[in-house]
């Protein structure tokens, strides 16, 4: 059994991952849930033993944690588990032969890259600025190919973590909250933009600064309205240029507790103290930095939300330190190496 305990909070700098020796990855992958030294068979219960293929006899020498070999591929989980049946004429012991790799359900199953290989891959991904997959392939000497495929493994975490984490709704009774659109990407010809590019609404909530971006394929009333009931809570005072005419300031405008939209027709109907500022400049700054990491090729859907899922991630996590422990952690959520989803029988006679 280890006793070690998952990781909730810490600060590793870029150099001391790089330099981590086998023994303090092991436990460093560990902490963070990546990999696990304790396994439940799924079939009965039991901890499983942990066996080095070659080896037919359980090795009671070592503690599981101890037969973990980052090198080591053919590493298996073992259940030894038997009980006795009644069978036709007495009872008979049959043995649970439930049996499954180390490395499945794992960020790292099924790649040929060395585990080290694929840690500093992670910590370059997360602490670099887009264009980041020549950088990538020039640092690590990979395939394009693979390195394109670990890039996309990152973005599936990062839209994993958005869409735990940006389904919250923002705003709420005496709150302010921001909304405006922008276009991200797209290619400009003669000086216009003419084709590509995503539509997408963000807001941003004042006093806390929590936020969402939503790419948009249409930008009907309907489709704005929509958003702005599925994201911003009732009660909330809105400041929007959604609804302005051109060169007037923004509106500023009032979901109702009954969740409708009230917009003003004039000033004087303002919703929110001529106090606040009637500006969309938090929003419309973030929409900036964005556009920043968005690169000039042509680019599908799936792009935008990606960049909007990292850059999200890296607003979340400002401080490069805290980010890399949070990207360990958020990628034993979508590969949890205790997670097996094979259920059937494993009893054999
Ligand atoms: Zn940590
Ligand atoms: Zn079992």
């Amino acid at each position: 059994m280890s006793n070690i305990e998952i990781c909730m909070e810490c600060k590793p700098s870029i150099r001391e991952i790089i330099k981590m020796n086998e023994d303090e990855l092991k436990k460093f992958l560990i902490s963070h849930g990546l990999i696990t030294d304790i396994m439940k068979c799924p079939n009965c219960q039991e901890s499983c033993n942990l066996y080095n293929e070659s080896i037919k006899k359980p090795d009671r020498s070592q503690t599981n944690y101890e037969k973990i070999s980052l090198t080591n591929k053919r590493l298996y989980w073992r259940c030894q588990k038997t009980k006795y049946v009644q069978g036709n004429k007495r009872k008979k012991l049959i043995k649970c032969n439930f049996m499954s790799s180390f490395w499945a359900h794992t960020f790292f199953a099924k790649s040929q890259l060395s585990i080290e290989d694929i840690i500093h891959f992670v910590v370059f991904f997360i602490t670099s600025n887009a264009p980041k997959t020549d950088l990538l392939q020039d640092e690590f000497g990979f395939s394009r190919k693979t390195v394109i495929d670990w890039v996309n493994f990152m973005h599936e975490v990062l839209l994993d973590w958005s869409f735990r984490n940006n389904s919250l709704m923002i705003g709420g009774e005496g709150k302010v909250v921001e909304v405006s659109e922008s276009k991200l990407g797209g290619l400009i010809c003669n000086g216009e933009r003419v084709y590509g590019g995503q539509w997408v609404i963000g807001g941003i909530e004042r006093s806390s600064k929590k936020m969402f971006i939503i790419p948009i394929k249409t930008r009907d009333e309907e489709t704005l309205i929509q958003i702005i009931r599925k994201t911003i809570a009732p009660g909330t005072k809105i400041v929007s240029d959604l609804w302005k005419s051109y060169d007037s300031p923004p509106q500023e405008c009032f979901l109702s507790l009954e969740g409708e939209l009230l917009i003003p027709t004039n000033h004087s109907e303002s919703f929110i103290d001529q106090a606040t500022d009637a500006n969309t400049q938090n929003i419309e700054r973030c929409f900036r930095y964005l556009k920043r990491k968005i690169p000039k090729n042509k680019l599908t859907e799936e792009h935008y939300s990606n960049y909007i899922a990292e850059f999200l991630f890296v607003r979340a996590y400002p401080n490069i330190r805290d980010r890399i422990h949070q990207i360990f952690r958020e990628i034993s959520i979508m590969y949890d190496p205790t997670r097996l989803n094979d259920k059937r029988n494993y009893y054999e006679n």
